[in-house]
C-alpha cells in the first residue's frame, strides 16, 4: 500500500510543491507550525530514519543539503530556520515515510515544548 506521501509524489493527493527532482520532493505542510512550514520526503519511501539501511545513506545526506537548499528557496536563509525528523512514536511521527520538516519565518524556541 502507498503512503500518504507516496500518494502526493504521484499526484493522487494534491500538495503545493515547492520543489522536485528525481529523488526528493518538497511540499508545503498541510497543518503548518511556522510561517513558513514544508516538508522534503524522498521518493525512495524508507519507513523511518531509524530503518534506514547502508545503501540508503547517500540519499539521506542528499535530502539533508536538499532541505537547506529549499530552507533557501522559501526564504529562510538569512534568518534561520530548523529541521526535524520525527521517529517512531515517542518522537511524534504520524506519516511512516522519512521526511524533513522545514521550520521558519518566527523565532524557534528551544527546547520545543
Ligand atoms: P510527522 O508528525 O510524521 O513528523 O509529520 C507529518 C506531517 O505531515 C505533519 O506535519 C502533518 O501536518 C503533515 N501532513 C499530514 N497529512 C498531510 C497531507 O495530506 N498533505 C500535506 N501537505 N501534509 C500533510
Amino acid at each position: 500500500m502507498k503512503t500518504l506521501f507516496e500518494k502526493i509524489i504521484a499526484r493522487e493527493i494534491p500538495a503545493q510543491i515547492v520543489y522536485e527532482d528525481d529523488l526528493v520532493l518538497a511540499f508545503r505542510d498541510i497543518n503548518p507550525q511556522a510561517p513558513t512550514h514544508a516538508l522534503i520526503v524522498p521518493k525512495r519511501p524508507i519507513p523511518r530514519v531509524a530503518e534506514a539501511k547502508a545503501d540508503d545513506q547517500p540519499l539521506l545526506g542528499y535530502l539533508l543539503f536538499k532541505a537547506a537548499e529549499v530552507a533557501g528557496k522559501l526564504g529562510l536563509g538569512k534568518d534561520g530556520f530548523r529541521l526535524v525528523i520525527n521517529n517512531g512514536a515517542d518522537g511524534g511521527e504520524t506519516v511512516p515515510h522519512l521526511h524533513v520538516h522545514i521550520l521558519g519565518g518566527r523565532y524557534l524556541k528551544w527546547p520545543p515544548g
